[in-house]
């Protein structure tokens, strides 16, 4: 094998030069991503070394060593991990192999044609996406990669690039498995020589990666200073402690590890749930309810909740251990009963893990009901960012039926500012009269808020739920009622009748109709029963607007606009209509 010059794949030509031309305020993630290759590399290696037993090394101690080098004006990162072939130094260090890398180049590509972009913006992308190894080149006028893999019969090679559009492969001299990442500082960088710059970033973006990570200083005239290198991190799985030994910077400090490292003001967790379980299987959680909704919770391959067992990382998002409507809730599950050597297929049918699902989905919903009760300025902060996710839950999982529903929260006419009030609030808040629960959709809240239909409600004192979220009239299909009350849309039908009195007949027999009004409302009786003065404009309004209504009459619903229009009762409401329309192929 001999040296060889490769051209990096377009999109990673595009990333470096962002990376290596724009990202300059937060160069120091560097470390973070780098660290965070080695401890997965570690992970790697110690889940290999369980399933293969030709994996090479199975003696060395998993652990980071990170070197200032002074005298060269360099900065090392060596793992004792997995390593990697010429294949795969080829295809990890060579291509964008994870969407995450590009969404964010799709991204910052957008922000930056759009002008939003500011450094905490900027920051808050890299944190959410991830520039992973590339971002060495913020800080490096050339990084050289020595790697050994443990797979059995692998030769060592030095993969080195000096980030501008091609990269070198050659033969390497490493020994022992795992990879060294050497950093030639540019001569901006040389920050990262300073000792206490370097455990400084380490405490804060790696404290609890979970292997040790020491720090050994070469000085100026390559005099070792540290001949038994310390470890500076934690390494501990703050998980797996009693909660009784934690504080809420623990938890904060975890929180921000979990996040990738930033957590920007105002978006700190909104409630956390820290337990242990042993029956009927032995498992930790540390779950999170992130403080804003992050920008991947509609998509395919977003972040799920870490899966580990027995202290080894077996799946970093398992979309599998809480169901989609709870996807927002971040943290880490850590099982004693769980296999390693699982394929993500086996591991989605795996018994033990549907018990976690059951466990870890009942009692985060009960976080978020203790959360509502107790703080519901809070909560509507929570219903805002996720309330659109939890409502899919009324549909997809009947079994929490009653949990999902006494979490809904919804605006309503009652309240000009936007307060959220709760279906059991606004039971509560009912007079005897009132029969149903009333509601208004439509895409627009503004325009439901000024609605003709609202104002016979309006003026006998009831409130309207406003339902401008495309699934609410989707979610009342499963629910129907609450506490035995009806929900009714002000648009449908006559107001005083319940909906399920609708029935072909009204179409051709109009008077009918009115008779069972009546009867209903004996105020109204003698004014319907009699001729109105009004009946020849409805005649003109028939013969007018034709087969483009089904019926045209005199209402009791409207106490100022002339006119307006309504669904017939027990049909399709139009903002219903329209969404079916939408959802047509
Ligand atoms: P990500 O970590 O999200 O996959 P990175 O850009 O950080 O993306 O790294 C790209 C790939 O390079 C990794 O997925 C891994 O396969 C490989 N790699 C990077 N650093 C190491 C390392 N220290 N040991 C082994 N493989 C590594
Ligand atoms: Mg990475």
């Amino acid at each position: 094998m001999s040296s060889q010059t490769h051209e990096f794949k377009a999109e990673v030509a595009a990333l470096l030069n962002l990376v290596t031309n724009s990202l300059y305020t937060n160069s120091e993630i560097f470390l973070r991503e780098l660290v965070s290759n080695a401890a997965d590399a570690l992970d790697k290696a110690r889940y290999q070394a369980l399933v293969d037993s030709e994996f090479a090394g199975k003696e060395l101690e998993p652990h980071i060593l990170i070197t200032i080098d002074k005298q060269a004006e360099t900065l090392r990162i060596e793992d004792t991990g997995i390593g990697m072939t010429r294949e795969e130094a080829t295809q990890n260090l060579g291509t964008i192999a994870h969407s995450g890398t590009l969404n964010y180049l799709q991204e910052v590509q957008r922000a930056r044609a759009a002008g939003e972009v500011t450094e905490a913006s900027e920051l808050s992308l890299i944190g959410q996406f991830g520039v992973g190894f590339y971002s060495s080149f913020m800080i490096a006028d050339e990084v050289v990669v020595n790697t050994l893999s443990g797979k059995p019969g692998s030769e060592a090679v030095v993969w080195r690039s000096k980030g501008d559009g091609s990269y070198e492969i050659e033969p390497g001299q490493r020994q022992t498995r795992g990879t060294s990442i050497e950093l030639k500082l540019k001569s901006d960088a040389k920050e990262f020589l300073d000792r206490w710059r370097v455990e400084g970033l380490i405490k804060r973006y790696s404290n609890y990666v979970m292997h040790p990570i020491r720090l050994r200083v070469i000085d100026e005239q390559g005099e070792d200073k540290d001949p038994e290198p310390k470890q500076i991190n934690a390494a501990a799985a703050i998980w797996a402690q009693s909660t009784s030994e934690l504080e809420d910077s623990d938890y904060q400090e975890f929180y921000k590890h979990l996040m990738g490292g930033f957590v920007l003001p105002g978006d700190e967790p909104f409630a956390r749930l820290h337990f242990s379980a042993d029956a009927p299987i032995q498992f930790h959680a540390l779950l999170f309810v992130p403080g804003r909704a992050p920008a991947d919770l509609f998509q395919e391959d977003r972040k799920a909740l870490q899966l580990y067992a027995r202290r080894v990382m077996v799946m970093e998002n398992c979309d599998t251990l809480l169901p989609q409507y709870l996807r927002f809730i971040r943290g880490v599950v850590d099982s004693e009963d769980l296999p390693l050597n699982v394929s993500r297929e086996m591991l989605q049918e795996h018994k033990s893990l549907a018990a976690i699902r059951r466990q870890l989905t009942r009692k985060s919903l009960k976080l978020l009901a203790e959360l509502a009760d107790e703080d519901a300025e809070k909560y509507a902060k929570l219903w805002n960012e996720f309330g659109a996710v939890l409502k899919e839950g009324l549909h997809t999982d009947g079994g929490q039926r009653k949990e999902l529903t006494e979490l809904l929260r919804y605006r309503s006419i009652a309240d000009d500012e936007g307060g959220l009030i709760s279906l059991a609030a606004y039971v509560e808040a009912m007079g005897e009269d009132q029969k149903n629960i009333w509601y208004i959709a439509g895409p627009d809240e503004t325009a439901l808020r000024n609605s003709p239909h609202l104002e016979a409600v309006r003026a006998k004192g009831e409130n309207v739920l406003l339902m401008s979220d495309p699934v609410d009239e989707w979610v009342l299909q499963s629910l129907a009622e609450y506490e035995g009350k009806a929900f009714r849309s002000v648009t449908q039908g006559e107001l005083d009748e319940p909906a399920e009195d609708d029935d072909a007949d009204k179409d051709d027999d109009a008077d009918k109709d009115k008779d069972d009004d009546a009867d209903k409302d004996d105020d109204a009786d003698k004014d319907k029963r009699e001729p109105s003065p009004i009946d020849p404009l409805i005649n003109m309004a028939k013969v007018v607007l034709g087969a483009r209504v089904r019926d045209v009459r005199a209402s009791k619903r409207l106490t100022e606009s002339p006119s307006c229009l309504v669904d017939p009762a027990g049909g399709l409401s139009r903002n219903m209509e329209r969404i079916l329309r939408m959802a047509q192929p």
